[in-house]
């Protein structure tokens, strides 16, 4: 019986499941079947010749127009010159030694040619390229016509197996095969209109039509999709198992007190979260949260609450932040924000206060000796630090939730790390302001909850957001000005620059700006030089300083400090700025060489300014040429402040990979199907399909082929992204 494991040495021979195997690594029936059709040829259309691109390997239809043969010139062998014409264009094709093809090759026979595009004399061409004729009466293969269907399936193809040496194994694959074991349950299929797996496989390589084609595709996305959510499933589970201490507010404790005196409402959004979260950390059971919202939505409070209740219940809660300044930042405003409630221990306190401790890898050593002894003796409540905080010694007291800010990119392997540091495992919540695509927050998060805050704060101006040609001199004093404008009336600046210059690793620059470098072959502005012109130059006269992190993360948080208080007018920094920072005073932002940071980094960055009452100004400042990729996504970020939108648009340009991280390349084979913008709704679906399987069926033992396809997923490279994150 024929059947997915069946080798193809044992169906096809050795000498063609060689050519397989060495060309193409296909060594089974399923590698074979899997092995899909890169694309469909109409029978008898031609393909347009124009856009052959000279390296290419190609497979193309095409009409025979004349053939000649000539004697080659100095040896004995003989040349067959073709032409043949997609009705408008012509390809020359050149065979050395075959006029035996003459034959076949006769004026207005169709057929297919593939190889590799060569160039002779300004003509591209052809040189010795496979040959499949299309007529069903010159094929002949006893068991019928190759191509018998309206459409002819392209596969990707090695050097030594044209595409229908291919469509020929897998016809006879297809003929041997048995009834196969289905990975999707019948009642999930019926319920989804989807086709077997059999089905499926003949859909997609022996389709009589596009919709044949668009439904075994449909069918086969499925099982990608389902395998990865089945995984994610059982790793919620996994959590949900996880026995960890429930953690409940005092009632008129620190948060009842904390609320009084907030200066302003809950928005709907902070309270309903709000209140997730606290029936979540209020069970026996650790939570795992994903919190998204926009820049300047309001996180922290919604995090300071649910840290509240830990302190409220005993326990201690961590906030952790990329960067150290972000660290210093975060302590200084939950101080702010807790005020008395923050001063345990001095004169006058509320009784119910606690202790904000911050611990950061450069603090002295006695300062950092006394932060961690007042950590594992368990009276500082609230202890603020950068990730790195969790891969030392620190010992706490009862650690009871973990809140990790802005880490996008903080992968599965992390939080597991985090996990293990309580006695019990604590509460997790992650916040992330970078706009995920929900479907992507779903695969690359799939194993937490998510919520979503998704109004911002009455009161808040939207950012105005323009693009400033460099070529118009007059644009860019005007944009100088507006800063020196809002500086005059007491409102403060950034001015962004993509890199930090001088000598020295540029540990502050992304892998976007060194790739745009490359690209536009100019370096772009630095942190550096920009600050010595502004202070002799534009900016004259103000405050300018600059930030960034190749500085002392002393200096860093000094500056943050005084740029918070007002003291300096104008912080010229790189990407440092990006997250999290908080200064509302602060209303203009001039972005430079802005073409060089990405999407939805320009729309982080932004969210910077605009975050007092006063309106925001964001300013785009660019060397590219307008009609340019580059000025297109500049136009569009200052075009929309939905950040949703954008990081489609971010999506949708960059290659899935770059926003997967290793998710893409270890996935690669088990994803070959799924996009995650084109899929979302397919997605949703096998989200729900499969909490359902793994609910009623943890181990998958009445799912057994499912079963096996999820081991290989995971025992594939694709485990690493499930690993790692
Ligand atoms: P982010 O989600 O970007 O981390 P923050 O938590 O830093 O946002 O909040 C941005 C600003 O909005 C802070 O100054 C915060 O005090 C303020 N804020 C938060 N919630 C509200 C609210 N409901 N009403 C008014 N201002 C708020
Ligand atoms: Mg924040």
């Amino acid at each position: 019986m024929v059947d997915l494991d069946t080798s193809l040495k044992s169906l096809l021979g050795q000498r063609t499941a060689t050519l397989l195997a060495e060309g193409l690594e296909l060594h089974v029936v399923g590698d074979l079947l899997a092995h899909l059709p890169r694309r469909y040829h109409e029978r008898g259309e031609l393909t347009d010749l124009a856009d052959l691109v000279v390296g290419d390997t190609v497979t193309v239809q095409a009409r025979v127009e004349k053939a000649e043969r000539r004697p080659m010139r100095g040896s004995r062998g003989s040349m067959l010159r073709v032409t043949v014409t997609d009705g408008t264009h012509p390809l020359a094709l050149t065979f050395f030694n075959q006029s035996w093809r003459e034959r076949d090759l006769r004026p207005g026979t169709t057929a297919l040619f593939a190889g590799k595009v060569d160039e002779y004399r300004g003509r591209r061409q052809l040189t010795n390229p496979e040959v499949q004729l299309l007529e069903p009466e010159v094929d002949s293969d006893v068991t019928g016509p190759l191509f018998a269907n309206a459409l002819v399936p392209i596969y990707p193809a090695a050097a030594k197996v044209p595409s229908w040496t291919l469509a020929r194994c897998v016809r006879l694959v297809l003929d041997s095969l048995g009834s196969l074991e289905d990975p999707l349950p019948e009642d999930l299929r019926r319920r989804h209109r989807l086709a077997t797996l059999a089905e499926a496989y003949r859909l997609v390589h022996q389709p009589t039509d596009r919709g044949q084609v668009a439904s075994g595709r449909r069918r086969l996305t499925w099982d990608e999709a389902l395998v990865l959510q089945v995984a994610l499933a059982r790793r919620r589970r996994e959590v949900e198992a996880l026995a960890t201490t429930a953690r409940n507010a005092r009632p008129d404790g620190l948060l009842t007190a904390f609320d009084a005196a907030l200066p302003f409402p809950l928005t709907a959004g902070q309270r309903e979260v709000g209140a997730t979260i606290a029936g979540e950390i209020g069970r026996p059971v650790p939570m795992h949260r994903l919190l998204q919202g926009e820049v300047g939505s309001g996180k922290t409070v919604v995090a300071l609450r649910a840290m509240l209740i830990v302190v409220d219940a005993g326990g201690q809660a961590v906030l952790l932040a990329p960067t150290e300044t972000l660290a210093a930042q975060h302590c200084r405003s939950l101080r702010e924000m807790l005020g008395d409630l923050a001063r345990d221990g001095e004169l006058g306190a509320d009784e119910r206060a606690t202790r904000v401790t911050l611990v950061t890898g450069s603090m002295g050593a006695r300062a950092r000796r006394e932060a961690l002894a007042v950590i594992a003796e368990g009276s500082a409540g609230l202890i603020v630090g950068t990730h790195a905080l969790l891969h030392d010694e620190v010992v706490f007291a009862d650690l009871g939730l973990i809140v990790v800010d802005e880490q996008h990119r903080f992968g599965v392997e992390q939080r597991d790390a985090l996990r293990a540091r309580g006695r019990r495992p604590p509460h997790l919540l992650v916040m992330t302001a970078t706009p995920i695509p929900r479907t992507v927050a779903m695969t690359v998060f799939g194993d937490l909850e998510i919520s979503e805050l998704t109004e911002l704060p009455r009161g808040r101006s939207p950012v105005a957001t323009f693009v400033v040609p460099a070529a118009m001199r007059s644009w860019a004093d005007r944009m100088w000005g507006r800063i020196r404008d809002e500086v005059a009336t007491g409102r403060q600046a950034y001015v962004v620059c993509p890199r930090i210059g001088g000598d020295g690793a540029d540990d502050d620059t992304d892998a976007m700006a060194d790739e745009a470098q490359g690209r536009a072959g100019r370096p772009a502005a630095t942190v550096t030089d920009v600050l010595p012109q502004l202070v002799d130059g534009e900016l004259a006269g103000l405050r300018v300083e600059c930030l960034h992190g190749r500085l002392p993360a002393a200096q860093r948080e000094a500056t943050m400090n005084r740029f918070a208080q007002g003291q300096i007018d104008v912080l010229v920094a790189t990407t440092v700025v990006e997250v999290g920072v908080n200064v509302p005073n602060a209303t203009v932002m001039v972005v430079l060489d802005a073409d060089r940071f990405g999407v939805s980094q320009l729309h982080q960055l932004r969210g910077r300014v605009g975050r007092g009452t006063a309106p925001g100004w964001c300013l785009l400042h660019t060397a590219s040429d307008q009609a340019t990729p580059a000025w297109d996504r500049l136009g569009a970020v200052a075009a929309t402040n939905d950040g949703a939108e954008l990081a489609r648009l971010d999506l949708a340009q960059r290659h899935e990979g770059d926003v997967l991280g290793a998710a893409q390349s270890g996935g690669r084979r088990s994803l070959k199907l799924l996009a995650l913008l084109r899929d979302e709704k397919l997605i949703r679906e096998a989200r729900v399909e499969a909490t359902r399987l793994v609910d009623a069926d943890p181990e998958l033992e009445r799912h057994p082929a499912l079963r096996r396809l999820l081991d290989a997923a995971l025992d594939d490279a694709s485990a690493a992204f499930l690993e790692k994150g």
